[in-house]
């Protein structure tokens, strides 16, 4: 049965995907939207999208996705509530001279998905050495040993917190429903028992002892959804990656505002300073890091709490520094600041899943996961996917629907992802940095 506008619509998680949904709601005239959220205030500290800015580009090697974030770019472009919170700065998208054969493969086929894309006519310049990045990244004094690559001028950053605030405060307005801290973590879901082995999804319960009750109850609880919906675990794996900044004088950063957000496959990617805070966000990509725990079965989910979370690897700050001296030598030895691991639900092949949960029944159970690290700027138009779920009444879609895990090894970790530059490790092997 399709969903009246007035029936209570519960969100689970007040992250990219929840805010995203909850604002679409409300825009449509539904109206009992309530989201839950386990952090006392939104944006959450505990969602991947809390960050200075996160990249927005549309190369993919998986060209179904160059179209999606395409479609996202035009909103983030002309959108009145998400535009202020973009930069199109463009995406330089490079490798040093040391990349492996698997990345270089990589920086062909991200080149591919968009020189062979019209919308991109006119946006691409070619970077074959140190001298031709110079021309579009002045600011970048280093040797850039070996580097070559891109640039994409139809892309940039988001302004990605400020950008949250911003829906989070639109919802406020349209009377979405916020329940924070111990009233908005969520301790379990709620069922009533129906025909045979399946069973309804009524709401759920939060950590203060309040039931929520709703029609529909949508999780979107970034990398930790396996602590919402066990039944998910074994196609979602938390995967985090180490993010730092450093500190610049308000001229220091006026001096290097302007370049493009860099990705330098082989290592890692960085961020023109941010006006208001005059910080460098950069980060080590890696394969990203696990944390494979005993009492959830051998899944990995991120740590419980913000505190754990607040270090990065010893390996990120040699790899963050070794960027640093090869693009920007005068500040590579430089404090990294706010240090903090970054969570994401990963799946075997990178694709979302976006779909009722099997076994439920009268739609009143959907999911909104498994974003692999490329969600956020999706931001704009993930609402529109679910909106389409609950109208639909299935996913349409089979490449999100919910699916047994097939890319995993024996743990049901996801294997070796191709885009990624090395496998995830976990991060119980994995030295932290001295500080
Ligand atoms: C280092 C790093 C860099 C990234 N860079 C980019 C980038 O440049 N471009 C890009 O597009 N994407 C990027 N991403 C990915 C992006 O951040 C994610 O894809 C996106 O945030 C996923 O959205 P989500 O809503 O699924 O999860 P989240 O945004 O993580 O939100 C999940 C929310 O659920 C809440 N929650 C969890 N459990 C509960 C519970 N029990 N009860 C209530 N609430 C709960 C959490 O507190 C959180 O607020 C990056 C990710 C990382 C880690």
């Amino acid at each position: 049965m399709p969903l009246n506008k007035s029936e209570p619509v519960l969100i689970i998680g007040a992250g990219t995907f929840g805010l995203s949904t909850a604002h679409k709601l409300a825009t449509l005239g539904h109206t009992n939207v309530a989201v839950l959220e386990k952090d006392d205030r939104v944006p959450s500290r505990f969602s991947g999208g809390f960050d200075l800015n996160k990249i927005i580009r549309s190369e993919y090697i998986d060209p179904f996705y160059t179209d999606v974030a395409l479609q996202a770019i035009r909103q983030w472009q002309t959108s009145p509530l998400y535009q202020p919170h973009f930069r199109q700065v463009g995406f330089l998208n490079v490798i040093t001279g040391e990349a492996p054969p698997v990345v270089q493969n990589a920086l062909f086929k991200y080149n591919k998905s968009v020189a062979e894309n019209p919308a991109f006519d006119g946006y691409l310049v070619p970077c074959q050495d140190a001298a031709a990045i110079r021309k579009v990244a002045s600011q970048f004094t280093g040797e850039l040993p070996g580097w070559k690559g891109y640039l994409n001028r139809l892309a940039g950053y988001a302004q990605a917190s400020n950008a949250m605030q911003a829906v989070y405060k639109e919802c406020v307005k349209l009377g979405v429903v916020f329940h924070v801290g111990l009233a908005g973590e969520v301790e379990e879901l709620l069922y009533e028992a129906t025909d045979g082995n399946d069973k309804m999804c009524i709401g759920a319960r939060t950590k203060d002892g309040v039931v929520h009750t709703a029609r529909t109850t949508i999780v979107a609880a970034g990398g930790f959804v396996a602590n919402v919906l066990p039944a998910i675990g074994p196609q979602i794996s938390a995967v985090c990656w180490g993010v730092s900044h450093i500190q610049l004088t308000p001229s220091e950063s006026e001096a290097l505002r302007g370049f493009p957000v860099t990705t330098v496959r082989d290592i890692g990617f960085f961020f023109e300073p941010d006006p208001a805070t005059h910080k460098i966000k950069i980060c080590y990509m890696g394969g990203g890091y696990t944390n494979v725990t005993a009492q959830k079965g051998g899944l990995s989910v991120p740590y419980a709490s913000l505190a754990e979370s607040e270090y990065i690897p010893e390996k990120d700050v040699k790899q963050t520094r070794r960027l640093l001296r090869q693009v920007l030598p005068h500040i590579a030895e430089r404090p990294l600041i706010d240090q903090h691991l970054c969570w994401v639900a990963d799946t075997g092949n990178s694709d979302f899943i976006i779909d009722f949960v099997p076994g439920t029944t009268n739609n009143s159970l959907a999911v909104l996961s498994g974003d692999s690290g490329h969600g956020f700027k999706m931001m704009p138009i993930v609402g529109d996917w679910a909106a389409d779920l609950l109208s639909n009444g299935e996913q349409k879609l089979p490449r999100w629907r919910w699916r047994e895990p097939k890319v995993a090894d024996k743990d049901g970790r996801p294997t070796h992802i191709a885009w990624r530059a090395t496998a995830t490790i976990d991060l119980s092997s994995t030295p932290r940095a001295k500080l």
